[in-house]
């Protein structure tokens, strides 16, 4: 995509996002002045924003699979020497390792400093639907930590292409690709079918990405209007949680705006400036989503067409760490299950606080790139520190609005670490 084009797809995304927050603003003011007159009218255009919305949303969805699969296995095997992937491997295991644990570390130093949950018992009693909500939750939460790692591997990978499981899809993509560099003329023929897939769904995002500015403006118009026709409205939501809201909120900024671009200055020496204005249309399509999965598609493009890092780097970082590297994701969870117990007077000892910085360390690794992904991960900690599950009632109301900004970090995180990755194989 030419710089023209990218920066009018920028300013035309930025325009949509705001468009959408005026109609909102103005739906909402007169739907309170008229609820019977204008609730009808609100209802429609909150339809067609929600079909605009799921209209870019299905066209992302669409090629995430093949574009995993193929630029997985053409970058992995883009790579060669099989020596230089390890020291790759390594490099990007470890800055994921590291930037989730510092995000973790972050929220367990806030969360006690600031201590949102005590006293919020009384405001957060939930409300019959989050109650009912819970229950459904709860029929998943016996998930073991030891299941993450049995969910790198699908018992059938067909199986996991048909319904998206990623982390399966990586781990057999990864295995393909390097065991197709070992096969001489018979791989490469099959890398040169992966390779023209791969440039084929690059073109595809190319065309998808015209879609973003009213997909965006959609999915807004969507999930905000629909949240402002609801009792008590948004502001109420957010008022009846507000403390933990504003460390969540504060947290992931402080990690996006300070800890990341620190790292991504001293190790990709980048500008990160100028790298966040190049991965705007990625960041807003991951806080209009609420998921980082169906956002890969515009982190590539973002990272290798408008900030030029090594599309062999951000070919295996972005897909792998839009399943794996949650920065977001593990800061949340930290805070979350420590504001539960906070709010319903359960005091955590040391020990507990180290199990929670571990667990949601390493959980966030299966957390699926979708909405609220991470809301099933967040009872298995709870009842890991003997905390009934079904408490998680206490932050569902709030949940899919903060998903939103973690989900931004989420796929910065991955951004900055494709920066650092694709560095240094231009030095190698
Ligand atoms: N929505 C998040 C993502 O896709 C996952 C979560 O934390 O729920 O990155």
């Amino acid at each position: 995509m030419s710089g023209k084009h990218s920066n009018l797809i920028l300013a035309l995304i930025v325009g949509g996002l705001v468009l959408a927050i005026i109609v909102v603003a103005i739906c909402t003011s007169l739907y309170n002045g008229n609820p019977e007159g204008f609730g009808p009218v609100y209802v429609n255009i909150i339809a067609v924003g929600d079909f605009l919305g799921q209209f870019f949303l299905r066209s992302l969805r669409m090629i995430i699979v093949p574009l995993v699969l193929a630029s997985i296995i053409v970058g992995i095997s883009s790579l060669g020497d099989i020596r230089k992937i390890g020291g790759i491997g390594f490099r990007t295991l470890g800055f994921y390792l590291v930037t989730t644990s510092l995000a973790v570390l972050l929220g367990l130093i806030l969360v006690n400093v600031f201590q949102p949950g005590v006293g919020a018992e009384g405001a957060l009693t939930a409300g019959e639907g989050q109650a009912e909500r819970a229950a459904q939750l709860a029929g998943r939460e016996d998930v073991a930590i030891g299941d993450v790692f049995l969910s790198f591997l699908s018992t059938n990978i067909f199986k996991a292409f048909a319904e998206g499981d990623m982390l399966p899809i990586i781990v057999f993509a990864l295995v393909l690709g390097g065991i197709l560099t070992t096969l001489g003329e018979r791989g490469r023929v099959v890398l040169k079918f992966f390779e023209g897939v791969n440039d084929a769904m690059m073109k595809i995002i190319g065309l998808i990405l015209w879609l973003a500015p009213i997909g965006i403006f959609g999915l807004v118009i969507a999930k905000f209007g629909g949240a402002s026709m609801e009792p008590g409205g948004l502001r109420a939501m957010v008022m009846s949680v507000g403390k933990f809201s504003a460390v969540v909120i504060g947290g992931i900024t402080f990690h996006s705006v300070v800890t990341l671009p620190i790292l991504l200055f001293v190790l990709s020496k980048r500008n990160p400036f100028k790298y966040f204005l190049d991965l705007i249309p990625a960041l807003l399509t991951a806080w209009s989503t609420s998921s980082s999965g169906a956002t890969i598609p515009m982190t590539i493009e973002c990272t290798v067409d408008r900030a030029g890092v090594d599309s062999r780097a951000a070919g295996f970082v972005i897909p792998l760490g839009a399943t794996v590297n949650m920065d977001g994701t593990a800061f949340y969870e930290a805070v979350a299950v420590i504001f539960i117990a906070q709010a319903l007077n359960v005091d955590l000892s040391i020990g507990q606080m180290i199990l929670i910085f571990l667990t949601a360390t390493f959980s966030s690794i299966g957390v699926a790139a979708i909405p609220q992904a991470s809301l099933v991960m967040i009872m298995v900690i709870l009842s890991q520190v003997d905390i009934p599950a079904e408490n998680i009632a206490m932050i569902l109301a709030v949940d899919w609005f903060l998903d939103r900004f973690r989900t931004v970090a989420n796929v910065w995180g991955d951004s900055v670490g494709a920066a650092f990755v694709g560095r240094h194989l231009q030095q190698s």
